[in-house]
């Protein structure tokens, strides 16, 4: 027993590296805690059958997960090495032949693996290297580390009238056309002026509290607040949408991708992908090579690469009334999947592709969600004449600012960062404080102050919150 503690090691290491490496790329945010463990259970249980298997045609356990280690790795590391591979079939001519060209050489390293899968030196690196992958990963989890301080919100006040419903679309990083275009050079579609066109107020201007998805989102639905270090953020628990409850409201949502962002059960009404598969489970396939077979089949159902669709579900989805609906989706944040036509295209899973190529892609991807959010607004405004609307970034682009560290902002970065797109449509009464909105937190007090009756008793201080 105690000559397979390095092979079983190894095997773990293995079936951990791919969730570890998401996690070091992505934050805590990215990985929901429950389908993180059901896929690193399910991974280290594949991996140990197979390792057990293969011992049938080597002969000792050790060579088994020499052999069975180092290929999960491979399999899982399929995203990392498909540009490589792109370029070599390239220069042999092959067209689409990606997936035939890693056969070949995962194949040539299994079988390499296996011819020398009884010396003992090639054993001991084959059973290192997940190791090393996993301790790289989690040096660079460590690294992107640090995080921000909440602080506490007190609150009372006046129920709000219930009388239609609110939409909330949240976009994650989606800028301001005017800072795109002094900062980065690109044009895109002039969000602020179609928003208007459509009655909706755009007010001038807007930064976000947190340049991160998580602690952006809970200041708008918190009111301020950022989760503590170790506290989880969930929407349904969220002040916000405490608040729409304690008034009558149902409560709705659009889930993906984020752990606390996805539908959670305690929602009345949820519009989700239809395949079943979470963001994080294509995640997870598409860092494999079986992810080109089945991209056709996921396009269909995968919520990223679906946005106008989803859009339109969520519009035309009779809702209760009233009902606070809030949708959270990834676009046009990368992983970056529209052409310019708004057709779903490319095989990416890199949620950090704020680099040079990416800029073009964020603006296809930004087109594309203004388009599809200005006609879901069209369909919500003819069924339902009286919602409000609301249209938001969390934060904007990171093209200038490399890594996924958190601290450390030069000025550049900061002016690219926070400033943040938000629209809203409602009454006419209220677009004067709407149009005030200046800082993102600020929205729901705006929201709320619209929604109150006016025969409600008046508090003496602003009807909001201290933060
Ligand atoms: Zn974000």
């Amino acid at each position: 027993m105690r000559r397979n503690i390095l092979p079983i090691g190894a095997v773990i290491t293995a079936a951990l590296w791919p969730i570890a490496d998401i996690l070091a790329a992505n934050g805590a945010a990215a990985v929901p805690p429950k389908e993180g463990f059901e896929w690193a259970l399910g991974l280290i249980v594949a991996g140990l059958i197979a390792a057990a298997a293969v011992t049938f045609l080597v002969g000792t356990f050790r060579r088994g997960a020499t052999i069975v280690a180092p290929l999960m790795v491979c399999f899982f590391g399929y995203a990392a090495l498909e540009p490589l591979l792109g370029k070599l079939v390239g220069l042999m001519g092959l067209h689409n032949g990606r997936p035939f060209l890693y056969a070949v050489v995962f194949g040539a390293f299994a079988i390499w693996l296996l011819k020398s899968s009884t010396q003992a030196l090639t054993q001991r690196w084959a059973l290192m290297a997940p190791i090393a992958f996993l301790a790289s990963s989690c040096v660079l989890a460590a690294l992107a580390g640090g995080w921000t301080t909440p602080h506490a919100v007190a609150r009372e006040m006046p129920k709000l009238s219930a009388s239609g419903n609110v939409y909330h679309f949240l976009f994650d990083g989606l800028a301001r056309p005017e800072v795109l275009k002094s900062k980065l050079d690109l044009t895109v579609i002039d969000s602020n002026a179609a928003f208007s066109r459509l009655g909706f107020v755009v007010p001038e201007h807007v930064v976000a509290a947190y340049p991160w998805t998580t602690e952006s989102v809970s200041s708008i639905l918190n009111l301020g607040a950022a989760p503590g270090p170790g506290e989880k953020f969930r929407v349904e628990s969220s002040a916000v949408v405490q608040e729409f409850r304690r008034s009558g409201y149902h409560y709705g949502r659009y889930g993906e991708v984020f752990a606390s962002l996805v539908c959670s059960g305690d929602e009345d009404v949820c519009v989700s992908t239809k395949s079943g598969l979470s963001e994080f489970d294509t995640t997870m396939l598409r860092r494999t090579p079986i992810y080109p077979a089945v991209r056709r089949r996921l396009a269909s159902s995968t919520s990223s690469r679906t946005l106008p669709s989803n859009l339109r579900r969520i519009a035309e989805t009779r809702l209760p009334q009233p009902t606070y609906f809030f949708s959270y989706m990834v676009p046009p944040h990368p992983p970056y999947f529209f052409s310019k036509a708004c057709k779903a295209e490319g095989n990416n899973s890199d949620f950090r592709t704020w680099g040079k190529v990416g800029i073009e892609r964020y603006g296809y991807a930004y087109n594309c969600t203004i388009s599809a959010m200005l006609r879901a607004a069209k369909t919500i405004e003819q069924r339902d004449p009286t919602a409000i609307i609301i249209v938001s970034g969390d934060h904007g682009t990171m093209f200038k600012h490399a890594g996924p560290a958190r601290g450390a902002w030069p000025i550049a970065a900061r002016e690219e960062r926070f400033p943040v797109f938000l629209a809203i449509r409602g009454p006419a009464r209220c677009h004067l404080s709407f149009a005030h909105i200046t800082y993102l937190p600020k929205l729901y007090p705006a929201v709320f102050a619209c929604l109150q009756r006016p025969s409600a008793p008046r508090t003496t201080s602003s009807p909001n919150v201290s933060s």
